[in-house]
C-alpha cells in the first residue's frame, strides 16, 4: 500500500467533521485528513478551504521568496506561444502536439516529448 499524505492545510484538523474524527473510542480527536492522493493545490491540500488558509498564512513569503511580481507585463509576439494539441482517437494515429501563437495564431509542430517539457518553450523571457 502506498504511503498516505497528510493535507497541508495549517488548521485542517480545526473543521471538525466526521472524517476527520479518528482514533480509539474513548479517546477520539479531530484530525489532519490523510489520502493517498488530493484533488488541490498540486495534490497538497484536501479543500479548497485549506489550500485557501495555506496561502493566507504563508502567501506573501511564498511570493516574496520566488519572486514578487512588480511591473506589468504586456503579451507580445515574442511572449505568446502556448501549447497545444489535437487530440486522436485512435491508437495507430498520435495526437498532434503545436505551439499557436496567441497574438499572430501561427501554428508550429511539436514533439511530443517537446510538449510534455515544461522547460520548452518558444517565448522571449
Ligand atoms: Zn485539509
Amino acid at each position: 500500500m502506498s504511503e498516505l499524505k497528510l493535507c497541508q492545510g495549517p488548521e485542517c484538523h480545526q473543521h471538525q467533521t466526521k472524517d476527520r474524527l479518528k482514533g480509539p473510542k474513548d479517546n477520539k480527536t479531530y484530525q489532519t485528513r490523510r489520502r493517498s492522493g488530493f484533488y488541490y493545490g498540486n495534490n497538497n491540500f484536501c479543500s479548497t478551504w485549506c489550500q485557501a488558509q495555506w496561502f493566507n498564512k504563508f502567501g506573501d513569503r511564498a511570493i516574496d521568496h520566488f519572486g514578487r511580481t512588480t511591473e506589468v507585463k504586456h503579451l507580445t509576439e515574442q511572449n505568446a506561444w502556448t501549447k497545444d494539441y489535437d487530440w486522436r482517437a485512435s491508437a495507430d494515429d498520435s495526437h498532434r502536439y503545436y505551439f499557436i501563437n496567441g497574438i499572430t495564431k501561427e501554428q508550429r509542430p511539436l514533439t511530443e516529448a517537446q510538449y510534455n517539457d515544461n522547460n520548452y518553450t518558444l517565448n522571449e523571457r
